[in-house]
């Protein structure tokens, strides 16, 4: 299969995963599980001998569902409701999720009103990381999880079934973070978007499948000799439940900037840890829960030890990215509370920095690209400076 085609089937389950998920259920027979985003641990569900599959803002208008939630809460959790009132959902078996923020939640209780037939689940994830009953709230969380799904499927899942799932999903992982690997040494030209199909399709897709078509999707991307991408060396942070729109992320590229690495949920936030394969398999989740937190910093927990600005300053020295745009979806409060303190930092240390402010309904694309190529001009001008005072 050609590059072409493995990205074609990626995002033929990336844009389209109700659709996708739903030809998986009527293929296989599975049950399908739908998430929230950004802390739901995936493998449960698989080993319980579902399709985990996380909801997706979708690109539809929001009509039906304007009347059930607040014009003012972010784009995913309005598209969410949405759909729900649509009858998008009707096909799930279950919603199971943990709480990230209140607009969640409000989305969540629609969700649940509309579905009075299917199990909506909710488990409260303990939201402060270095106490030290994290670590064993986390856990309970998780059995409480586990139970609901047991009770689901009407029998219980061993210790061996979860083992597996998480070596299969650490696998799936691995394999996306190779994909970032090959990018960032620029060994390979992967755009914007055909990184965020890779991470967004494994979000929807049954996870073995998915390694199968990353497996040769590399294999061919190490086959084809490629020369390293010309452009200005860009860093995208920011966006969390929702995925970047990819007509953003194509303008982006096309005003001279390439794309070299990122901190999205829909991107490294997802990918960036692996499960402990060994020993008790709820004690290895808790432990991954709390470890992702400080692989990449969420705004959404409490962390003492977490230093998001400290963290992006640094992931932008690894990939040797000249500046960073960061993508706010709009009303989205977790990301606007920690927004300051990135600018602050940024603005210390005199690295370039664009705020881009992202709605559900499309904008029109080009007032925002005349700000980005305004923006790698002063990149492209700072760093010829810079080489010249070295
Ligand atoms: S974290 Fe932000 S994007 Fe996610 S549901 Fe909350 S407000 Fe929306």
């Amino acid at each position: 299969m050609s590059i072409e085609t493995l990205f074609a089937t990626l995002e033929q389950a990336a844009e389209k995963p109700l659709e996708s998920a739903r030809a998986w259920k009527q293929a296989h027979g599975t049950r399908v599980v739908g998430s929230f985003p950004m802390h739901f641990p995936g493998e449960l569900a698989h080993a319980a001998g579902a399709l985990p599959v996380i909801l997706q803002e979708n690109h539809d208008p929001i009509t039906v569902g304007h009347g059930m939630i607040y014009p003012f809460y972010c784009g995913y959790t309005r598209s969410v409701v949405d759909q729900v009132c649509k009858g998008d959902y009707d096909f799930l078996d279950a919603i199971m999720f943990g709480d990230h923020c209140v607009q969640v939640l409000g989305a969540a209780d629609v969700v649940r009103a509309k579905l009075p037939g299917t199990r909506v689940h909710f488990y409260q994830l303990i939201s402060s990381m270095s106490d030290p009953w994290s670590l064993g709230r986390a856990r309970e969380t998780f059995l409480n999880l586990k139970e609901g799904l047991e009770e689901m499927i009407g029998h219980t899942i061993d210790d061996e079934a979860i083992r597996a799932s998480i070596k299969l999903f650490n696998r799936n992982r691995q394999l996306l973070r190779e994909l970032y690997d090959l990018r960032r040494s620029g060994a390979a030209h992967i755009s914007a978007k055909q990184m965020q199909l890779a991470v967004k399709s494994s979000m929807v897709m049954d996870k073995a499948a998915h390694n199968a078509l990353l497996e040769t999707l590399i294999g061919e991307i190490e086959a084809r000799a490629a020369t390293a991408p010309a452009g200005v060396r860009l860093y995208l942070s920011g966006h969390f439940c929702q995925a970047p729109k990819v007509g953003v992320l194509d303008m982006i590229e096309s005003c001279g900037a390439i794309v070299v690495d990122d901190d999205l949920y829909h991107g490294q936030r997802f990918i960036s840890t692996d499960v402990e394969e060994a020993g008790d398999p709820l004690d290895a989740l808790a432990g991954w829960y709390l470890q992702r937190n400080l692989k990449v910093p969420c705004p959404t927990r409490v962390d003492q030890n977490a230093d998001w600005d400290g963290y992006l300053l640094d992931a932008m020295k690894r990939s040797n990215a000249q500046g960073m745009v960061v993508l706010m979806a709009k009303f989205c409060e977790p990301h606007m509370y920690y927004y300051p303190l990135i600018k602050k930092a940024f603005e210390q240390r005199n690295v370039p920095h664009l705020l881009i402010e992202t709605e559900h309904e499309l904008t029109a694309l080009e007032g925002l690209r005349t700000r980005v190529e305004t923006f790698v001009e002063v990149v492209k001008r700072r760093s010829s400076t810079r080489r010249a005072a070295a």
